[in-house]
Parts: C-alpha cells; structure tokens; sequence
C-alpha cells in the first residue's frame, strides 16, 4: 500500500497520542478478567481502587468524595471529561449554578455562559445492588474515556462532563459480590441475597428521594440541588430477564402533571438517540414507551421537579453474573406498553432469544452511555439554554400564576415535624422565609415565625408537588378503556402525611413579600432551657419519643405522665415523658439536648408530677430472609429513634424462648405462607423463590405454638398489612398437655372489598380516632393514613376472655385525603385499627403500615404507644 505524506504524518501523530495513553491501566491487567466474563464480579473497593488509579494516570478522570453510605462507606463521583475540563471544574460548577438558579441573567450573559459551558451529565450506576451490569461496566467506561484516541468522542469529552457515580449503594454491591462470590460453582450458584442489599431498605432506596431518610441518598440528592447541578441525569437498572433487553425513554404513562412539557421532550430525545445508535450496533430488543411511567416521585430522577433531564435505563438481567439461556417461547412482555413480545413500534426489533450473557449486558451499557455523552455534546448549547429557560419561566410562573406561597404556622399539632419538614425541603434546595411581622391573606391571620414557601423559585414544580394533595391523572389505553394503573404509590404530599397544617394562598401579597426573613442554616424551635431541672417532652410530638429513647440509652431515668399536666399556659398530655437531669452526666445531657430542634418544657424540681417510670420494652422485629423492606425501613425507624429492638427470623421462633425474652413481637407487612412456611404464594399455589434452601423457612407450626404461649403469658403482639392474617380464624394454645381452641373477634374484609371494586394503589385516606385509649396518647382526632386498601377489619361481640376496641375508624364518607382510589366508600365506616385480647395476651392490629417508607409520620406515634403498652398482669 501506498503511503502518502499526509497519511503517515496522521499515523505518527496518532501513534504520539496513542503513546501518551499506553499508560492508562486497562481493566483487563488490574482485575485479572475482563469486566463482563461469566461469573467475574470486582468488589466496591477494587472498583473505587482502579478509578483511583486512573486518575493519577488520566488527566481526564478526577475522583472526589461525596459522602458516606448507611454502613460507613465512602461513596464518589468520577468526573471524566477533557483534560481542559477537568481542570477548570470550579468554574464550570459557578456556571452550572448560575444558569440553575439565576432567573435574572440578561440576554448577552446568558449567551456567555452558554458559550462557556459544559453540558454536565450526571449518571447514577447500580443502586439496585443485585443489577450488577452497570457498575461493571463503570471501569470500561471510564477506561474507554481515558485512553480513547477517537476524534469523535474526544469531542464529545469537550462539550460533556460526565459525572459517574459508580455505585449509588456501595453497601449492597460489596454484600451482593461477596455472596455470589461464597456460591460460586455450588448448586445455589446466583442465589439470591438472603436480606436486603442495603443496610434498611433494600430496592427501595429508590423510593426515599422525598423523604431523604438514607445517607447514601442525601449524597446522591445534594449533587443535584446543592453543589454541582447537572442538566442532565440518567440512573442505570436491570430489569426481568424474560422480556425485553433494554429499556430506554420516554416513559409510559401517566406522567406528572408538574413537571414541564420541555423536560419530557428532552428525555425523549436522550431515548431517541439511544434507540437509534444502540440498534445501528445491532443491539436487538430495545424498547420504549413500556413499563415505566414517569408519574410518581421518589426514585433518583425526583430531580426531573427540579429541571433536570432525567430518566433511567434497565437491561435485562442474568444470575447476578452468571448466564441464562432463554427458549424463545419464555419471551414475554408485562406492564404497560407492549401488549405482545413482537415487532412494534415500542420495540422495533425484538431479541430472539438465546444466551443472555453479563458480558451482554455490559455491551449495551457502554453503547448506552456512548450514546448519552454523544447527545449531550450535540445539544450542548441547547441543553445549557434549556436548563436557565427552566429556571426563568418557573419563577415567572410562581409570580404569575397561583399558587404564590405555601405557609406553615408555627402552631402546629407537631411542631417537631414542621421543623423536620422545614430542614427538609431545605435538603431540597428549596429556599424558605419566616414571617417578620403579623399579615393577613385570604382571611387568614399569619403570625411573625410563620414559615413561607413562595413558588416563585426555580424549584416550582418540585415545591408544588410535594406540599400539594395528589390528584391522580386518570387516563385509559383506549377511550372509556381499562385504567392506566399507578406503577407505584399515588400520595406523597409531605405536609399531609406529617400531618403539618399548610395553607396554599393563590393570592399574591406585596405586604407578605415584604415581610420575609430567610432560613438560614438548619431550623430549630428549641429554646434554652428555663430554670426548670425536669426536662418535659410533650405526647403529641413524634420527636419527643426520640429524646425519651435516647434519654433511656444515655442512661437518664425517664417517666411518662398518668394524667395531663397543666404548667402555666402549658398542657402536656397525658403520656408526655419526663426527663431528670443529673449532674454527674453533663456532657450526655448536652448531647440529648443538642438533639432535641422542638420546644420542650421545664418544670422546677419541686413539682411532683403523677407519672411512672418508662420501661424499654423488650422488642422483638420479624424479618424474614426475602428482601424484606418493610421490615428494613421499621429497623431505620427504630434505629434513628434510639428504640432497641432484635431481629428474629420467622424459623427462629422454634427455638427461642419468647416469654422469657421479649414483652413485644412486631410483625411488619409479610405474607402469611412466607412467614408460615419461608415459600411463596401466588393463586393458591406454593412456589419457591431463588433462595438458598438454608433459608426457605418459616416458623412452622411449632414457632407459631411458641407464639401463641408468648401471646398467653402476657406477650404483646403487633402486627400490620398482611401479617394480621396469621392471627384470623381457629387459633390454638397449648399448655402442657392441654389444648384451647379460640378465636380472635375479628375479621379481614379486604378481599371480598377488593373483589366488588375497591381499589387503593397506595393512598392517604382519613382516619378517625377514639381519644381515651393507651395506643392514641398524644393523637389528633383525625389524621391520614396511608393504605393500600388492606387489610380492612370487622370486630364482632367478643366471647371468654377475648375482648376488642376498634382505635381507629375510616369515616362513613369523603374518606380520600390524597391519591387514588376507587370505591373507597366500600371502607367506609370499617375498622383500620383494632386492639383485642384473648386472657393476658394482647394484640394490635394496623390496616395500614404506620411507619410506610419512614414517610407517614402523622402515624408513628400509632406505633410507638403500641410499643409501650403495657403487659397485663
Ligand atoms: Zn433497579
């Protein structure tokens, strides 16, 4: 072949290049395997080890610290970009900044920035631990970038930052890799995690980007409302393995009502792009508009309220890292969007079948991340302009069009709760004001302390989603067709589920707007302490169980009151606990202090107040080994509440000795065969999981006789959703050689409801409450409670030493608060909470899960005195 002059200087200038890279670690020599081989998994660290590497070769990678996980990991960012970018990060982070939040720019600074910008793309890998695909193919990626001689994605590295999360829960990656690790080459080889993959909450760490409880999450959120705001978002899933390979946007329907018709348009073309350059690769089973919607927030892409271009994609999975082969004839399609696995314009070109390898998996993900980063850099102008329009026409819009300000009294039922609403929404990047001086609007006086939330911010979709109630967008498939369904819950209104009353004005005011003062720094009502030495906690704030648990753990003696307690113009109700200070523990009484952001009282150590000593009950959590995140998130709530509690596993139970060990055993929402038998249920059939037979347990007949002995020596037992089933119809206890037949006064409605048309996917419905009972000291008369329409109880005339008290009542009419639902009016006038007895045992049982997601604190305390009952003598 004939060389020419200017071939043979390009190949020298391409070799220089290329030599300048050959020191850039290839994945391959620093793991031993290739990432993507059968049955080869790289743990977190060496993950976070190799990037380490690469950026002390590369100057295209920078490695930086963003927080700490649940279990005390340090989670990063990768930013790889161009040389150029890499090192003027902080000037591209004011410029992203500016176009997020500055809503005044003027045409010729906004063309600047535009100019000067770097379109900043923020990707999220793995959360879901047990979908490992993505955060393999993170060192490929970030390999491919760092070395690539390529003109073309050289260019894309000018105009993108890509911003590479490569683990969003570094916790569950290195349980998932460790235990696939131990089973490798056994029968049980890809076995599933026998626990959640997450210190509490397992898959549904994408559901907590509300309420920000987790660590790992707060890290994630702070990215993209606090330091660096990306433009756009992707977080990286795998799905089922028997349907289409790949998932990328738009979304299904329905979508959220809030969020811009822009921010929509821009997912699609992300999707588009994608759809188009991974099918030019030949990569068959790509399909869109299915499955997801984009209705609910809570996941990673929350961030869509707050402008950002955010979406996700799911490939389909294997056994954790070893392959599956599907038969052609196993291919099917659920959920909305594809009626059939076949050519059709939500899946083009659908996958035929065959191997289905991790090395596959990987192969989509690096096309599917080429072609983020490519689109990116093509729309990199716009997608810069876009983001500072966003910000202009949401201020715009909360100047122009009711609502103006959501305001939050100081005087609340909880006032710990608006204080944790308000450091919230503060996590949010939402920006709130107080009230200088008194203003009436609307009718309503508002008193100087006030909270103010106006929506005039670039925020506004987000502020206007959270503090609203929810209305379902009800659409159908066909016209007067079946409804399209939620893919997950249909309520979320922050101030409702807390109970916080927050009053939306939809008139504008010059005299409030000019009587604001920001919240600065973190919010507290706390006052420094009177001159009492008794530290009282009022029952009717949730945080002030959270002081008297930490009190007990600090080693304070604690009491609680038997009667209400009338201090000036002060009542604390009966159940508000007492603190005793003691001078010879004065740093763990400033620590206890320090936690506490409410107003508590003080009273002088002379008063004798009529109270009791508080005892920690002896608790028992169940939690069964199948990913059980109801039971995870009650372990958060207890942790973060300092309640000491132990685990027991259902097949425990057999051998345990539970009246001489526990006062309470708490059953979190399970199924009754699975806590029974450690199997599956599904249309009466029992079927097992992809567990390791060691743990497909139950508590058997035996564990449930123990149980029962528990419950006739005094034992409490509390139980929610679809654990209450364990405690209806013939129940049995043994003593000694004597058996009795009893039966609990109670019924379960639900599934005859649910068969004449109730339908509750998730919902906050009203509850009315009786007032003179232990389980609701401290409770207003009514509150919401999220339901998902079971259980529903029926108490009937108790017979023998049974008794029953119906605690809390879904009202005869109006019962919806927030969401959807259909014929509610089926609940109406139904029991939603029952205490009952049977001898010296006592039973509680919940039809709503009090503590959902650690996001319905107007219900806690329903658990909390549940868990301070006291046992019968
Ligand atoms: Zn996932």
């Amino acid at each position: 072949m004939k060389r020419t002059f200017l071939t043979l200087l390009l190949a020298l200038a391409i070799g220089g290049m290329a030599a300048q890279q050959t020191s850039i670690t290839a994945p391959a020599d620093y793991f031993g395997f290739e990432p993507g081989t059968d049955r080869k998994l790289f743990t977190y660290e060496k993950l976070i080890s190799y990037l380490r590497q690469l950026d002390e070769e590369s100057s295209r990678i920078k490695l930086e610290k963003i927080g700490e996980t649940p279990m005390g990991k340090p989670m990063y960012i990768a930013f790889i970009s161009s040389e150029e970018n890499i090192g003027n990060l902080d000037a591209l982070r004011k410029i992203n900044r500016e176009l997020a939040l500055n809503p005044e720019l003027d045409d010729a600074e906004l063309q600047k920035l535009v100019e000067q910008g770097r379109v900043f793309l923020l990707a999220t890998l793995s959360m879901h631990a047990s979908e490992v695909g993505p955060a393999q193919a993170a060192a490929l990626v970030a390999h491919e970038f760092a070395s690539t001689t390529d003109r073309k994605k050289l260019s894309w590295l000018d105009h993108v930052v890509y911003m590479m999360v490569p683990s969003h829960n570094p916790d569950g990656m290195e349980m998932i890799v460790e235990y696939y690790n131990e089973h490798l080459g056994t029968p049980y080889e890809g076995a599933s995690l026998p626990r959640v993959y997450h210190k509490y909450v397992g898959h549904n760490n994408n559901r907590d980007f509300l309420s920000l409880t987790q660590e790992d999450n707060r890290a994630i959120s702070r990215i993209t409302s606090h330091t660096w705001f990306p433009q756009v978002m992707v977080e990286k899933h795998q799905m089922g393995s028997t349907g289409t390979r790949y998932f990328v946007p738009p979304n299904h329907d329905p979508i959220a009502e809030n969020v811009p018709a822009g921010i929509f348009q821009w997912i699609g073309v992300f999707g588009q792009h994608m759809a188009t350059d991974m099918t030019l690769d030949g990569l068959s089973g790509v399909s869109q508009h299915y499955l997801f919607d984009n209705y609910w927030p809570g996941s990673t892409e929350t961030c869509i309220w707050k402008n950002v271009i955010g979406f996700l994609t799911e490939a389909a999975s294997v056994q954790t890292a070893t392959p599956i082969y599907v038969e052609p004839t196993e291919l099917r399609v659920g959920g909305k969007g594809l009626s059939e696995y076949k050519k059709s314009t939500n899946m083009l070109m659908p996958w035929e079948g065959g191997w289905w390898r991790l090395g596959d998996i990987v192969k989509y993900e690096l096309a599917s991340t080429r072609s983020i980063i490519k689109t990116a850099s093509i729309y990199r102008e716009e997608i810069l302009g876009f983001r500072n329009r966003m910000c202009r026409e949401q201020v715009k819009l909360g100047r122009s069009e009711p609502p103006y300000y959501y305001i939050l009294p100081l005087k609340q039922h909880d006032p710990g709760e608006l204080v944790n609403l308000v450091n919230l929404m503060q996590d949010h990047g939402v920006d709130l004001f107080t009230l200088d001086k008194e203003v009436e609007l609307e009718g309503r006086l508002y008193r100087e302390g006030d909270i103010v939330i106006p929506l005039a911010q670039p925020f506004r979709p987000f502020i206007k989603e959270v503090m609203e109630t929810q209305e379902f967008p009800e659409r159908h498939y066909t016209p007067g067709g079946e409804l399209i369904r939620p893919y997950d819950i249909t309520s979320w209104s922050l101030p409702l589920h807390r109970h916080v009353v927050s009053h939306e004005v939809r008139t504008r005011s010059e005299s409030l707007e000019g009587s604001l003062e920001p919240v600065a720094g973190s919010f507290s009502l706390f006052e420094e302490p009177g001159n009492g030495s008794l530290l009282l906690l009022p029952v009717n704030i949730n945080e002030s169980f959270r002081v008297a648990f930490h009190a007990l753990h600090l080693g304070f003696e604690v009491e609680r009151l038997r009667q209400s307690l009338t201090d000036g113009e002060s009542v604390y109700g009966k159940g508000s606990f007492l603190v005793r200070s003691d001078n010879r523990k004065q740093d763990r009484w400033e620590e206890l202090l320090e936690g506490i952001h409410f107003s508590p009282g003080w009273i002088g150590e002379g008063a004798e107040p009529d109270s009791e000593p508080l005892q920690v009950p002896r608790i028992a959590l169940v939690e069964t080994h199948f990913h059980d995140m109801d039971a995870g998130w009650t372990r958060y709530i207890f942790d973060s509440y300092h309640i000491p509690f132990t685990v027991l596993h259902p097949e425990q139970f057999k051998e345990t000795d539970l009246s001489g060990t526990f006062d309470v055993i708490l059953f979190p929402d399970t199924d009754k065969p699975v806590l029974m038998t450690g199997k599956q249920q599904s249309g009466g059939e029992y079927y097992l999981g992809s567990y390791h037979s060691d743990f497909v347990k139950g508590m058997d007949k035996e564990g449930f006789e123990k149980l029962m002995e528990f419950s006739d020596r005094g034992g409490i037992i509390l139980a929610w959703g679809r654990s209450g089933r364990l405690f209806e119809g013939i129940l049995k206890i043994k003593r000694g050689e004597e058996e009795e037949e009893f039966q609990l006064p109670f019924r379960d409605l639900s599934p005859d409801l649910a068969k004449s048309g109730l339908y509750i996917p998730g919902s906050l419905v009203k509850l009315d409450l009786v007032r003179d009972h232990p389980l609701t000291l401290g409770m207003p008369e009514q509150i919401g409670v999220f339901s998902r329409g079971r259980p529903i109880f029926r108490t009937s005339v108790p017979l023998f030493d049974t008794d029953r008290r119906v605690i809390g009542t879904y009202p005869e009419k109006d019962l919806l608060l927030s969401g959807y639902a259909s014929e509610e009016e089926k609940m109406g006038n139904t029991a939603a909470i029952i205490w009952m007895r049977k001898g010296r045992g006592q039973f509680v049982l919940y039809g709503f899960n009090p503590q959902f997601r650690a996001s319905t604190q107007a219900a806690f305390k329903l658990l909390f005195n549940g868990l301070l009952l006291h046992r019968m003598e």
